[in-house]
């Protein structure tokens, strides 16, 4: 089993832990099954705890000029059913790390339900969130969150499993809640931040700096908000680059001069989008190994998360 934190996911339901769609099925998804093993899940079915059994007739969003999650065909109005689900499940949630949705729910949706004009027969009028994925967004709004159709692109499904064992590994510093905890996990979080934003892993880094001058909760609570706003979009590749280029300067003394050229054809490559980032971060990572430099080696840019998630799954999108 990994070293790495757990991360606390919620997870709808129907995506493999019970089969509560509307017409009593299950989908078996690859990804969430591969994450069982390293995530905390919290599965739910918002139609399901909101009184709609199963099997049962679908739902679909309607605006009037709101939004409500009508049933046509019993004509019921399930809106306030719901949303009294999803404040009851907000206060008793706790803290989580991240969210895994079913795409285009009227439901879990967290961007693409269909809405229609009204419960008749009629051709959608656009899309959005569903009631609880949306909810979900207004409430959480620097979390990651996800869905499973999304997932299957090797780019974002990276970005996201580096974001919630990030968030994970924050929240079990958090807890020991000393100030010398904040500066372990910023200097082993430093290249990944790099990798993601040069001018946060900088507010980040001056949040340390001053940490010891005030209570730890306090410095905790400023560093967690700007670190969850620091994983909000994928890497891009210049900053990437970026972080490559610091770790090369770590160990590129050593190196002789064809295996400094080597890493910078490699380089060349990546920015190229010839090689995807693994192969000049994999290979950074074992001269940081041969040369004994301890505090590049135990950097999480190498293993943002547990490497059994390195899944063959893409849709064919490419690295950002
Ligand atoms: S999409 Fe959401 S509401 Fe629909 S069955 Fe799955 S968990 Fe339940």
């Amino acid at each position: 089993m990994s070293a790495f934190p757990r991360p606390r996911i919620v997870v709808s339901r129907c995506l493999g832990f019970a089969a509560c769609r509307y017409d009593g099925g299950i989908i078996h998804d690859p990804v969430v099954s591969a994450l069982r093993p390293h995530v905390e899940f919290i599965p739910v079915c918002p139609e399901v705890e909101s009184g709609l059994g199963v099997p049962r007739p679908p739902v679909r969003l309607v605006r009037d000029p709101e939004l409500r999650l009508v049933q046509p065909d019993t004509g019921r109005d399930w809106t306030a059913a719901m949303q009294a689900f999803i404040a009851q499940f907000f206060s008793e949630l706790g803290e989580v790390d991240g969210f895994i949705l079913k795409n285009r729910s009227p439901s879990c949706a967290l961007r693409d339900a269909k809405v229609y004009a009204s419960a008749a027969k009629g051709p959608a009028v656009g899309q959005g969130p569903g009631l609880f994925g949306g909810a979900v967004r207004a409430r959480f709004p620097d979390l990651p969150a996800e869905d499973e159709g999304r997932l299957t692109n090797k780019a974002l499904r990276e970005h996201f499993f580096t974001a919630i064992f990030a968030l994970a590994a924050f929240r079990e510093a958090a807890r020991a809640g000393e100030v010398g905890e904040l500066v372990r996990f910023h200097t082993r979080y430093k290249f990944l931040l790099m990798a993601q934003s040069q001018a946060k892993l900088k507010e980040l880094g001056r949040l340390v700096a001053q940490a010891a001058r005030g209570p730890a909760a306090e410095a905790f609570a400023r560093y967690g908000a700007l670190f969850r706003a620091a994983w909000l979009r994928p890497p891009r590749r210049p900053s990437v680059i970026n972080a490559l280029e610091h770790a090369f300067g770590y160990v590129s003394e050593g190196l002789r001069p064809e295996e400094r050229r080597y890493f910078l054809d490699l380089l060349r490559d990546y920015r190229a989008g010839r090689v995807p980032s693994s192969v000049p971060r994999e290979i950074l990572r074992s001269w940081a190994l041969r040369f004994g430099a301890e505090y590049l080696a135990e950097q999480a840019f190498f293993q943002p998360f547990p490497p059994e998630l390195l899944l063959p799954l893409d849709s064919g999108k490419g690295e950002g």
